[in-house]
């Protein structure tokens, strides 16, 4: 699932309070990368923040509805009848009132999904001999169970979901540990070798996890 999001203390502590009840979320600070994002990845559901930077949230919903069915729930600050009422007829799902919390957002996503006819289908992500039960947060490799910690699978998870694609470490700092500023690459190149090892491989000898030098990371599918 998408959330967008502006506000970076309210996207941290949804997408973690998401991540831990086994959503696998991708998050966005802006319209135009909720677009991008929704359009580039094509989520089982967006949480869709209406007070963005760049665009009104409920633009963003017209544009959405205009090319995609894929299910919105609303998080507003305004409690309004006259705006939620203009909200459901654009085409949102539901709506939810800040401040609420992840434990609620959860029960919402859950029963618009169960509405909508689809269970979330990224329940499991292959790779190879790598098989990744999203709301289990359980990794085996091969059959065999890999103890991650939480940041790991994380971590995992993120490059996993982007099976080829070079990965930059700025965007793993934004989106895994959600701290863009702050925290040094150093901190994923640590983590990074730690996995290494839980896989059975190494920098020098790859088989999932590739470093593309200056750029970033990227796990592929060794077979
Ligand atoms: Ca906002």
């Amino acid at each position: 699932m998408l959330l967008v999001e502006d506000d970076v203390t309210i996207r941290t502590a949804l997408v973690r309070g998401l991540r831990d009840r086994g959503h696998a979320v991708s998050s966005a600070a802006s319209a135009l990368d909720g677009l991008r994002l929704a359009l580039d990845n094509r989520p089982d559901l967006v949480v869709l923040d209406l007070g963005l930077p760049d665009l009104d949230g409920a633009e963003l919903l017209r544009m959405l509805r205009a090319v995609s069915r894929m299910p919105v729930i609303i998080a507003t600050a305004r409690d309004g009848e006259a705006e939620t009422v203009r909200l459901l007829d654009a085409g949102a799902d539901d709506y939810v009132v800040k401040p609420f919390t992840a434990t609620h957002l959860d029960a919402r996503i859950r029963a618009v999904l169960r509405r909508t006819g689809q269970e979330e289908s990224t329940t499991t992500i292959t790779v190879g001999g790598l098989l990744m039960d999203v709301r289990g947060r359980v990794a085996t490799l091969d059959g065999t169970p890999v103890e991650l910690t939480p940041r790991e699978f994380d971590l995992l998870l993120y490059l996993a979901s982007r099976p080829g694609r070079v990965v930059t470490k700025r965007e793993l700092l934004t989106e895994v540990w959600q701290v863009p500023y702050g925290m040094t690459d150093k901190t994923v190149d640590v983590h990074l070798s730690w996995l290494r090892k839980k896989l059975g491989e190494t920098a020098q000898e790859p088989r999932f996890l590739h470093t593309v030098r200056g750029v970033g990371v990227k796990l592929v599918d060794p077979s």
